[in-house]
């Protein structure tokens, strides 16, 4: 009998690709499931990134790639941190990978030492947890809370910094609350992050794009601390390329080498003709990106409104990414057909056995309260799976 390893046996299954597995095989046994679970645009690609990636075929971009990435895309790249975000990263500060997922990795395993701390601001994504866990680092959850629209301040972050701290992640906009820091709010964390300049600060930027209120702020901008942030993106999100598999970092040149270093051993450099058809995404202008946006909004008030005429859900105002967070705490203890609801895994599960819907629950997130619900699905699936949801909350008492 073979034995798997330690660190696998203690690394949970993704909680977002579990859900929608789950909904797959239903699905696929006939059950009428609208998924909800999975974060992932319900657009296509669009056709002159496609066609990019069709002439990089036709040119033969086939072969192995540099392990950071074509020459030419890491300067679209640089070009783009500085269009976007006013950032300056020149060539040799840029990775490129597999996508964010394996910046995040790389970053992690390339900074953090066994027994050192990393605060996670909670709800955090799912993979931030497992991916430092693997590498043997210490997670220190540090809750935002809904009445504070799900952010930290510095004070909080200060307060969880010890002697063994070296890392901090976090996402803005945020998945899964789709809360949105403002420049001042990056500010008061800086101002503690200055003061410990042996800490580096993961800012996963993937969802930059889709933000609906605020002009969007990266850590990065702040000088002081300008080579303690590695700021993370990726083209899955904005330009519906999930599935082509593609994420950088800007960081200071060691992590940049490090990073490359890492990747050179376990994954080389990411698809030739992904990078060629990124060159095309990231040198268009973000404004053609402004209908999508559009659509993510009105789906955005559609879920709240439909939200707010139910009982007992409790949520904020999403101001970026395409997720809903509402905490159910207010259904604890009501039944329906002998299933009592004693968290937010119940409710989850409640909601897929009795309104077939899969959405994600809360404590996946670090928030056993809450559930998320993805709005990255067309108007009429969200309606009726609001009307589903409704129906199936009104049972309980
Ligand atoms: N960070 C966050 C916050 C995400 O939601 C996702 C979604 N998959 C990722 C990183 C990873 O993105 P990618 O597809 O580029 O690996
Ligand atoms: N980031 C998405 C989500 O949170 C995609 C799934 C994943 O990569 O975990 O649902």
């Amino acid at each position: 009998m073979i034995e798997l390893s330690d660190r696998i046996k203690a690394m949970e299954e993704s909680a977002t690709i579990a859900m929608s597995r789950k909904s797959r095989e239903l699905r696929a046994e006939g059950k009428d499931v609208i998924s909800l679970s999975l974060g992932e645009p319900d657009f296509t690609t669009p056709e002159f990134i496609k066609e990019a990636a069709v002439k990089a075929m036709e040119d033969n971009f086939t072969m192995y790639t540099p392990v950071p990435g074509y020459l030419d895309l890491r300067e679209a790249i640089s070009e783009k941190f500085k269009r976007d975000n006013s950032l300056d990263y020149p060539t040799d500060q840029i990775v490129v990978s597999t996508g964010a997922k394996q910046s995040i990795a790389n970053v992690v395993m390339s900074v953090v030492n066994k027994g050192e701390e990393v605060i996670i601001p909670a709800p955090f994504w799912v993979s931030y947890m497992e991916i430092v866990k693997v590498s043997e680092g210490i997670p220190v959850v540090v809750n935002a809370g809904i009445d504070n629209d799900f952010k930290i301040s510095g004070k909080q972050l200060e307060a969880a910094i010890t002697d063994k701290t070296k890392m901090m992640i976090f996402s803005t906009p945020c998945n899964p609350t789709g809360s949105v820091y403002s420049k001042e709010e990056l500010r008061d964390l800086a101002d503690v992050i200055k003061r410990y300049p042996d800490i580096v600060v993961i800012a996963d930027e993937i969802y930059e794009h889709i933000n609906f209120s605020k002009d969007h702020a990266s850590l990065a901008q702040f000088e002081d601390i300008k080579d303690q942030v590695v700021t993370v993106n990726g083209v899955s999100k904005a330009w519906a390329m999930t599935g082509w598999r593609l994420g950088y970092i800007g960081a200071n040149k060691e992590i940049a080498a490090a990073c490359t270093k890492m990747q050179g051993q376990f994954t080389s450099g990411t698809c030739s003709i992904t990078q060629k058809a990124a060159i095309a995404a990231l040198k268009k202008d973000p404004n053609v990106l402004s209908e999508m946006i559009g659509a993510f909004k009105s789906r955005r008030e559609l879920v709240l409104n439909a939200l707010g005429k139910i009982n007992g859900l409790k949520t904020n105002v999403p101001e970026g990414a395409f997720y809903v967070f509402p905490d159910v705490s207010y259904f604890y203890g009501k039944s329906f057909n002998g299933i009592t609801i004693k968290n937010g895994n119940d409710l989850a599960m409640y909601l897929l056995n009795e309104a077939n819907v899969a959405l994600v629950t809360g404590e996946a997130f670090g928030d056993k309260d809450c559930i998320r619900i993805s709005y990255a699905a067309s108007e009429e699936t969200l309606t009726e799976a609001m009307n589903r949801i409704k129906i199936a909350l009104e049972k309980l008492a």
